[in-house]
């Protein structure tokens, strides 16, 4: 890998125009590019077009880089800086630091392992015989439908159509490739097709394009069939380097892990991840991304286990990353500028981006078990993350 240096920063005043410029030179190095948005210059009004009604401005969020993050992925190895737009003071130290027990592992290897857009629309019949008429005319007609769709979008292609029967309701899985968007116009307006085709030829009472609404909330279908890409993301640190940079051994990592696996299970809930939702909040916020779709993209498993040898090996897996390197906002202002920092900017790089993100979130996560581990977490945010009122209160 190329060997990008490490973030610049400043003892006197971290914060200070000098090594705010520092840094900014540092990025437009590694973007090969001006970043003349992320340095102030205004984003014009009409960019905004398609993305906003009643448009008066804005939102300034403090942007930081994490890294370099060094991750084997299907485009080949990458070393990155990666953006981060976030008001948690501490989260960027976090990620950098995960960042850096990643590279003493000579890097992670990430891969989008599974690909595939859902929509789910529903149809209802007088009964169940109705129905399963209906579930066979589906299965027939794959071919056709895969040709419907193609009349809409180029990049959108319909893949597969499973069905479930739920009473007299048929419940259609339709599930389509999207090229490098997220592709959720492209899959709605297919799906509000085929729906309406197959009502039409099997006579349905009612017909609900947004059936069953998996849409932007976490559920268990999601984390178990995957939605927009499933990515795997894997490193193994050895253990000196866990002792020199995080004071931590792989036996108390996985031991913080069992622990909370138990929390976990008690709690609930499907998101076994410690804080995909911040690192991944971030880096969405940064590169333009729907960022509502957080609460499907931040659910996972996270791994650890000591190897043969006596380091510690960690996974993450996050089934449901609806991102897009076209599309949406992706390709505007300071969006298109970050994308661009992790060279992930148009056609061809949405694969790309997902392994980045996947690889992230894994950085983030042994950042924060291991502080954990160490008792560090309260400090570093009494140190980092604290903002006490102006008035002083
Ligand atoms: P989009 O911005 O609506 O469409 C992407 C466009 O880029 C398409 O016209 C596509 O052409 C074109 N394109 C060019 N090169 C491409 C490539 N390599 N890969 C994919 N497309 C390429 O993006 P979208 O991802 O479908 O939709 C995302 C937007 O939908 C976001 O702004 C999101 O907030 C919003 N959204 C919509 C819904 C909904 O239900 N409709 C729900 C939530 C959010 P073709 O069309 O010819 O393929």
């Amino acid at each position: 890998m190329a060997g990008l240096p490490r973030i610049p920063r400043s003892r006197d005043d971290d914060l200070a125009p000098a090594a705010v410029a520092e840094r900014l030179q540092l990025a437009e190095r590694a973007a090969g590019r001006a970043l003349e948005h992320l340095a102030g210059r205004p984003v014009p009004p009409e960019s905004a077009r398609g993305n906003i009604e009643n448009l008066i401005g804005f939102v300034q969020v403090p942007l930081g880089l994490a890294g370099p993050l060094a991750v084997d992925t299907s485009a080949g190895p990458r070393e990155v800086y990666v953006p981060m737009a976030t008001n948690e003071g501490a989260l960027v130290a976090s990620y950098s630091r995960g960042m850096r027990l990643v590279a003493a592992g000579g890097g992670a290897k990430a891969r989008v392992v599974r690909e595939g857009l859902t929509q789910h629309p529903m149809l209802v019949y007088e009964g169940l015989e109705q129905a399963l008429a209906a579930v066979a005319l589906a299965r027939a007609s794959f071919e056709e439908f895969a040709r419907l769709v193609a009349t809409t979008t180029r990049h959108g292609k319909l893949v597969r159509v499973e069905t479930d029967v739920l009473g007299c309701r048929l419940l259609l899985r339709l599930v389509f490739t999207t090229g490098d968007a997220i592709g959720i116009n492209m899959a709605a307006r297919a799906a509000e097709l085929v729906s309406a085709e197959l009502a039409r030829r099997t006579g349905a009472l009612e017909r609900y394009v947004h059936g069953q609404d998996v849409e932007k909330r976490a559920n268990a279908r999601a984390a178990i069939e995957g939605r927009g890409r499933s990515v795997v993301a894997e490193v193994t640190v050895p253990r000196a380097a866990l002792a020199e940079l995080a004071r931590v051994t792989p036996e108390q990592l996985v031991a913080i892990q069992a622990t909370y696996r138990a929390g976990f299970a008690q709690l609930g809930t499907q998101n076994w991840l410690v804080q995909a939702a911040n690192g991944l909040a971030a880096v969405l916020l940064a590169c333009g991304q729907d960022v509502a779709y957080l609460t499907e993209c931040a659910q996972g498993q996270l791994d650890f286990r000591v190897t043969r040898d006596g380091d510690l090996y960690a996974s993450a897996t996050l089934p449901s990353l609806l991102v897009g390197t076209v599309g949406g906002g992706s390709q505007k202002g300071t969006a298109a500028e970050c994308l661009a920092l992790l060279g992930c900017l148009g056609n061809g790089h949405a694969n790309t981006f997902a392994e980045i993100l996947g690889a992230t979130v894994l950085a983030g996560d042994l950042s924060l078990m291991a502080s954990f581990c160490s008792l560090e977490f309260v400090a570093a945010h009494e140190r980092l993350g604290r903002n006490r009122p102006v008035d002083g209160r």
